[in-house]
């Protein structure tokens, strides 16, 4: 070959790799010599690729890059000259399913690339997809609720399949909200009329957490700030909630309708001696213009008036968490899913538990950079859980 030519051929080879990603191209080009007898350019290619549809595509491509880097138009020929033992036979097979595929629709297409890259996997030994697919690393999925399995009352794309298929695996589930407006029951009512299966013991809820901490820590008698909800937890474990008995504690939960002369109320209590205790200290919650306050705010207000620390339930604490993880052995993985970084992922941080954050922005974009509490991993939606 002349080495005018032979750099010319060169030329061609990278601006094709450049321009072309698409596996058998890339790969048809590895296995590709030319050789050059005056003006007429022969191209060998292995047996595996004697195919007359291959063969017309690369054909006009490669005249084409010829006279693009040299101004050339040479006679092009290309003969199925190479050896078929010049790559393994199971590569051989993957081509033949190559050029099958370029014909095929996109997502049968993408099936079987999928398939392809499976069998690569499998030569090198490593272990079958299904086991490298991120929720095979855990056996205790803890679902954060809104902004992961839905928003207000819209399930989140892929939210209903992936639960269904945690289910099928036999997966753990858990889901934990902050809300202390809800019941365990109302919850699971809502999952299931969205599509998701769930139990009410399967949910918890900051109002539910907060009453068996109550209970668990001998108070008989609180004051609330809240709604009806957390006042039935109270019941459902024998705390008792009298405004007119010995108060023992404050514990700020939420209702629209709480006024500030509710709150001084509750201040004289703590003046007195009662505990404050929140259910979570989430100081915003999503409204329809805009963030609006939420019990962090109040339980702020008592904070600085009364200049007491609160025992705060909720997440990011470790106490809603490790009730959600009552009665699962401590051996098995358990994974944290949530949209918030200060509240999910600084919750699972604060429990020892791994975390994924569900989150449309790219992981080098956003919060990652003042994040604290990094999380495990990233997701845009829960179907990335099997990917
Ligand atoms: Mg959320």
């Amino acid at each position: 070959m002349k080495k005018q030519e032979s750099s010319i051929w060169e030329q061609v080879l990278v601006k094709i790799r450049a321009e072309i990603s698409e596996p058998s191209f890339q790969t048809w080009f590895t296995h590709t010599q030319l050789e050059i007898n005056d003006s007429n350019w022969t191209i060998q290619t292995p047996n595996v690729f004697a195919s007359d549809w291959l063969t017309n595509q690369y054909h006009n491509l490669i005249k084409e890059t010829i006279y693009a880097v040299s101004g050339e138009t040479p006679e092009i020929k290309i003969v199925h000259a190479g050896s078929k033992e010049a790559i393994s036979d199971s590569e051989a097979d993957i081509y033949v399913i190559l050029r099958q595929i370029d014909r095929l629709p996109e997502q049968k297409r993408e099936a079987l690339y999928g398939m392809i890259q499976e069998r690569r996997a499998a030569e090198r030994g490593q272990p079958p997809k299904e086991e490298r697919m991120p929720f095979a690393k855990y056996d205790v999925f803890l679902f954060d609720l809104d902004g992961v399995i839905y928003v207000g009352n819209r399930a989140l794309p892929g939210s209903v399949e992936s639960l269904a298929r945690l289910r099928e695996q036999g997966k753990t589930i858990r889901f934990i909200t902050n809300n202390p407006c809800t019941t365990r029951e109302r919850v699971a009512k809502k999952l299931k009329r969205l599509g998701v299966e769930a139990t009410e013991t399967e949910v918890v809820t900051s109002a539910w957490a907060t009453a068996r901490y109550l209970q668990q820590e001998g108070y008989a008698n609180v004051f609330l700030l809240s709604d009806e909800h957390l006042e039935w937890e109270c019941e459902q474990v024998g705390v008792g909630t009298d405004e007119n008995g010995e108060i023992e504690a404050v514990v700020v939960g939420w209702d629209g309708s709480i006024t500030f002369a509710d709150i001084q109320r509750a201040a004289g209590f703590i003046y007195r001696g009662a505990r404050l205790i929140a259910t979570n200290a989430d100081v915003t919650f999503p409204g329809a213009d805009g963030p609006l306050p939420a019990v962090g705010v109040m339980l702020e207000t008592l904070r600085m008036s009364t200049k007491v620390e609160p025992i705060i339930i909720g997440k990011p604490y470790p106490q809603m968490v490790e009730k959600a993880l009552e009665g699962i052995s401590p051996d098995v993985r358990t994974v944290m899913i949530g949209d918030n970084p200060d509240t999910d992922i600084a919750g699972a941080f604060n429990a020892g538990l791994p975390a994924i954050l569900i989150s449309d922005k790219p992981a080098d974009l956003g919060l990652n950079e003042e994040e604290v509490y990094k999380p495990t991993a990233r997701m845009v939606n829960l179907l990335e859980l099997f990917r």
